[in-house]
């Protein structure tokens, strides 16, 4: 096993262009899925990390934790919060949230709903950009309060609808989001169902996940963050 600390992006893009290893950023999410002579790319020294503002636009550098993002952007610390417990949210990336398998990926939900864009170099992922909204709308589902992963996440900014734990990926309710446009909630809330693709896993059935879609696409549309 080799572990590539690289300085700069391009010479992390490089050694994974060149199959030198596989990308880690906070390893939270790859560590268990480690080989022991797998050698890695660590992003840690590569200048990913850190928050830019100007006005109502954010750049975050992709290696900058998710206790990182929640100091910087307040708006979304109560999304961030809802991610793991403490201790993971120290070390996992903003990066490395984007390639998190459902039903984890929950920061990947608002980021759909903000329309964030990514910027990669190589298949390097570098930072993601995206406006502040004049208003956010949040809720998760879980088992437990805190430290559990999602039977639905819903994150919207009163006009792109995205949802979590209700599909193989986090997906934008289109249908929900037309219905949104007219005001109307209920309707938005039942046409959700429309981009739910649900599994069932250890935390809920596929059925009990389409069944409380609904009512928590409501919840979340009427209690602003
Ligand atoms: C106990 C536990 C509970 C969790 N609960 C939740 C939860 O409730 N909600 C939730 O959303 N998530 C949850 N997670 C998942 C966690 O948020 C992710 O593991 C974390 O965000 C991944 O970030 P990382 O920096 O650790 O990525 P890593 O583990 O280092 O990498 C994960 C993947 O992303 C790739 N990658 C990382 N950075 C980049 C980059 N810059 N460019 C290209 N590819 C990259 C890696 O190659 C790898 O394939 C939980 C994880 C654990 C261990």
């Amino acid at each position: 096993m080799q572990v590539h600390v690289p300085t700069s992006v391009d010479e992390a893009a490089g050694l994974l262009a060149n199959g030198e290893g596989v990308l880690v950023a906070g390893c939270t999410g790859l560590y268990p899925h480690l080989q022991p002579d797998q050698s890695i790319i660590s992003l840690r020294k590569a200048g990913l990390s850190g928050v830019e503002t100007d006005g109502d636009s954010v750049r975050v550098g992709a290696t900058t934790t998710l206790t990182e993002l929640a100091r910087a952007v307040p708006f979304l610390r109560e999304s961030i919060d809802s991610i793991a417990s403490p201790t993971i949210r120290n070390m996992a990336t903003v990066g490395g949230n984007l390639f998190a398998p459902q039903p984890h990926g929950d920061l990947a939900v608002c980021l759909l709903a903000l329309d964030a864009q990514v910027d990669k170099t190589g298949d390097v992922v570098t930072s993601i950009s995206f406006k502040v909204p004049e208003r956010w709308y949040y809720t998760k589902a879980m088992r437990r309060k805190q430290n559990s992963a999602s039977i639905v996440t819903v994150a919207s900014d009163g006009v792109r609808l995205a949802l979590g734990g209700v599909a193989p990926q986090p997906v934008r309710a289109h249908a929900a989001e037309a219905r949104l446009a007219e005001g109307d909630i209920d309707g938005a809330a039942e046409a959700a169902l429309e981009a739910a693709d649900p599994f069932d896993d250890a935390y809920a059935s596929a059925w009990y996940r389409r069944r409380v879609l609904p009512v928590h696409v409501r919840r979340a549309l009427t209690n602003a963050v």
